[in-house]
């Protein structure tokens, strides 16, 4: 057996512990930077051992020095290959280098590139990071994108992130609606401290609430207004934008009969916002609900969409208002836009509850939506188009996701989805950085598996090393 970290049983538990007590109470972090020319056999790990990994692969920053990684299965975006890669600054390469510092031996393990989470609320709130952060680390899940958050809260976590020891992430901050718009309820509902069925009863409190906006939400109903509130928007620093497009085809007469939550931005301020974004050079992500949504976002040039029209479809209503074209597929694939499913919301919302809270399944919408959300991403796929994902459930990630597209919906093909969670999401992220591929000079972040997840979807669940950007992240018990 090779280095199975989570296994209690094994020696490496104690190796574990070992290495919480030296790195006190941050959650994961590379150790040490005295290379020696160790051979390290991981079958034979002891908690000596994994001390010479760590301090082998925190080599200094010399181009002619290196560690190399010999006798794993090497993903190489089709397939597995046995062969030895090397980690030189920072950097992958199969070369090796002119001095070689020490040789860690894979045993036939499968290394794959890290994964992405394109679609979360996490990792903004101070009282949940610790945890959260070491999830996303236990995941596998190196890059991720906050579709929404408080501004302010993620001000205060933000610095923990983003370099090469740590996960990367991107902060939208609030997202931009009209008064009253999603997500105004929601935000407002848990600022007051109240339970979400609050939303019915105390209705008109929500509605008077304000304590999240221009924080976790901004409203913008007019043009005047974007160019009035856009330097405060800009001023706290979002990585990406976020707009909301709900029912926009019947924008006017919801925002009239005061619909709250059921609407977004109409479509000519999202069309101001877009360009006014896009000249700041950030990219926009859109919360869209149906096809309607869906075509307005395309129009004025979005760059992704948070959601695949229908995922929230009743199975009752008319299907085609949820139904993309092959015209709309084409142009999305045309213009290089990212489309993040959210596909695991048609088990959510499946789910019924009776007078004492009870759930139950309602199975026939859970298996309408699901039939039709499995026709629709593999349109998608077929088409070219760019999925990322993401689960957009608090307190889960990307893992969710992509288990219930291969297990539930059985959308996509076991290496179809490994691709789409190792490579398309980090790269949708972070299309500058060379991530997603274990390939000449790209950035040193991987995973290695017990076994191979083409055969086994569930080895993705099972990491025994994390490296990033050439060092070894520790995971705290
Ligand atoms: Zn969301």
């Amino acid at each position: 057996m090779l280095v199975v970290l989570k296994l209690k049983a094994s020696p490496v538990a104690s190796a574990k512990v070992f290495f919480g007590a030296m790195v006190g109470s941050i959650g994961y972090k590379p150790i040490g930077h005295n290379p020696g020319k160790v051979m390290i056999k991981l079958k034979f790990l002891t908690p000596l051992y994994l001390m010479c990994l760590v301090l082998a692969l925190s080599c200094k920053k010399d181009p002619s020095h290196g560690v190399a990684f010999e006798g794993g299965q090497v993903f190489n975006g089709q397939t597995f290959e046995s062969k030895t890669f090397y980690v030189i600054n920072g950097l992958i390469s199969f070369n090796p280098p002119g001095t070689l510092d020490s040789t860690i031996q894979l045993d036939r393990h499968y290394v794959i590139p890290p994964f992405g989470d394109a679609h979360t609320h996490n990792l903004a709130d101070p009282s949940k990071i610790d945890s959260l952060e070491k999830k996303y680390v236990q995941d596998g899940i190196y890059y991720v994108q906050v579709l929404t958050n408080y501004a302010s809260k993620a001000d205060s976590v933000r610095d923990r992130f983003s370099s090469p020891e740590t996960i990367d992430v991107k902060y939208a901050n609030g997202g931009l609606t009209s008064t009253l718009g999603h997500p105004h309820l929601a935000y407002e509902t848990s600022a007051l401290n109240l339970h979400w069925s609050a939303m019915f009863s105390q209705r008109d409190r929500i509605k008077q609430s304000r304590l999240a906006e221009n924080d976790a939400y901004w409203f913008l109903d007019t043009t005047e207004d974007v160019a009035q509130k856009w330097d405060a928007i800009l001023t706290i620093k979002p990585d990406l934008i976020k707009i909301y497009l709900i029912n926009t085809e019947r924008h006017e007469a919801l925002v009239e009969a005061e619909q709250m939550g059921n609407f977004g931005l109409s479509e000519d301020v999202a069309r101001l916002v877009v360009k006014k974004a896009h000249e700041a050079g950030l990219k926009v992500y859109a919360h869209v609900e149906n096809a309607y949504d869906f075509r307005v976002g395309l129009n004025i040039g979005v760059d992704g969409f948070g959601h695949l029209p229908g995922y929230s479809w009743d199975g009752k209503a008319d299907v085609d208002m949820y139904r993309l074209t092959d015209e709309d597929i084409a142009k999305a694939k045309d213009r290089n836009i990212v489309i993040i499913p959210t596909a695991n919301f048609a088990q959510v919302y499946a789910v019924k509850y009776d007078n004492r809270g009870n759930p139950s399944l309602d199975s026939l919408r859970y298996e309408t939506v699901n039939q039709f959300l499995t026709k629709e991403l593999k349109r998608l796929n077929k088409a070219g188009v760019s999925i990322a994902l993401g689960a957009d459930q608090d307190g889960e990630t990307s893992i969710l996701e992509a288990n219930y597209l291969v297990d539930k919906l059985e959308a996509f093909d076991r290496l179809t989805a490994l691709k789409l969670l190792a490579e398309t999401t980090p790269q949708t992220i972070y299309p500058d950085r060379k991530i997603g591929e274990l390939k000449e000079g790209y950035e040193a972040s991987f995973l290695v598996l017990s076994g191979n997840p083409l055969n086994n979807w569930d080895y993705i669940d099972s990491i025994n090393l994390y490296v990033k950007q050439g060092k070894f992240l520790n995971i705290k018990q």
